[in-house]
C-alpha cells in the first residue's frame, strides 16, 4: 500500500512537469530553463508553490501577486498522472515486469502530453509522438525476445503492423472525409498518434483504439452540442479522441474482447 501511495505522490510530481511541457512543447520553449514562472506577471514560482495538486488548493487558484486564475488544467494533469502511475502498477506488479511499467508509464505521460496539447492548441508535438513511437517499438522488441514459438505473432512485428495500419486507415479516412466534406477533417497529427497507438499496443489494440476513440468522439460531440458549447460541424480535435481510446484500450483491452465474443455466444 505505502508504495502505491509514494508512486501516486510521484506520478504528481511527473505530473507537474508534464505541466510544464504543455505550456512550453507547443510554443517551442526549452523546457529546462527558465524556471516555473506565473504566466500572469512572470514571478518566479517558490519551492513551495511547486507542490502538486496542493500549491493549486492553497493559493485557491489564483496566482498570489498578480491575481490572474491558474488553469484548472494544472491540478487536474498531475492528479491524473498520479493516477496512472498507480493504475499501470496493478497491472505490472511484480518485480520482473519493471520494464513493463517504466515502458507503459512513458506511454500513459505521452498520452497525457498528447492529450492537452491538442486541446489547448489543436497541435500534435512531432518530438513527442516520433519519440512515443520509438519506446513503442523497443518495448515490444523487448517483449519479441522472449516470445514463445507458436504462441501467435510475434509483439514486435504487431507493433510494426499496428503502427503502418494506423497510419494508412486515418490516412484513407482523412483523404475520404476530406473529399466528402470539401474541407480539413483531421490533423495530419492524428495519423501520427494512430501510429503511437499501433506502436505500443500492437494492431489488435490499435484496432480497438480507433473504434473506440471514433465512439468516444461521436458521445462528446453530441455532449458539446447538447450543452451549445459547440455547433454542428465546428472542428473537434479528434487527437483528444484517440488518447482515450488509446488508454480504454490499455487498460480493458481483453476485457472489452471477452466481452465482445460473449456478445455473440449467447
Ligand atoms: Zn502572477
Amino acid at each position: 500500500m505505502l508504495y502505491l501511495i509514494l508512486l501516486f505522490i510521484f506520478g504528481t510530481v511527473i505530473g507537474s512537469f508534464l505541466n510544464l511541457c504543455i505550456h512550453r512543447l507547443p510554443r517551442g520553449e526549452s523546457i529546462i530553463k527558465p524556471r516555473s514562472h506565473c504566466p500572469g506577471c512572470n514571478r518566479i514560482l517558490q519551492p513551495w508553490e511547486l507542490i502538486p495538486i496542493f500549491s493549486y488548493l492553497l493559493a485557491q487558484g489564483r496566482c498570489r501577486y498578480c491575481d490572474q486564475p491558474i488553469s484548472l488544467r494544472y491540478p487536474l494533469v498531475e492528479l491524473v498522472t498520479g493516477l496512472l502511475f498507480v493504475v499501470v502498477a496493478f497491472r505490472f506488479s511484480a518485480f520482473s515486469q519493471m520494464v513493463e511499467y517504466i515502458f507503459t508509464v512513458i506511454f500513459t505521460c505521452l498520452l497525457v502530453l498528447v492529450f492537452f496539447i491538442d486541446l489547448e492548441k489543436q497541435v500534435v508535438v512531432d518530438n513527442i509522438v516520433l519519440g512515443g513511437i520509438s519506446f513503442g517499438l523497443v518495448l515490444n522488441y523487448i517483449r519479441g525476445l522472449s516470445w514463445p514459438d507458436g504462441s501467435g505473432i510475434n509483439p514486435f512485428i504487431s507493433a510494426v503492423l499496428g503502427m503502418i495500419i494506423g497510419y494508412v486507415i486515418l490516412y484513407l479516412i482523412r483523404a475520404i472525409s476530406s473529399f466528402i466534406l470539401k474541407k480539413e477533417a483531421m490533423g495530419e497529427g492524428d495519423l501520427f498518434i494512430a501510429a503511437l497507438l499501433g506502436a505500443y499496443l500492437g494492431w489488435q489494440g490499435m484496432f480497438l483504439s480507433l473504434f473506440l476513440a471514433f465512439f468516444v468522439g461521436g458521445l462528446a460531440g453530441v455532449i458539446l452540442l447538447v450543452f451549445k458549447k459547440a455547433k454542428l460541424g465546428a472542428y473537434l480535435p479528434f487527437g483528444p479522441s484517440l488518447v482515450v481510446g488509446g488508454l480504454l484500450a490499455l487498460f480493458f483491452q481483453a476485457q472489452i474482447i471477452a466481452w465482445y465474443i460473449n456478445l455473440f455466444s449467447l
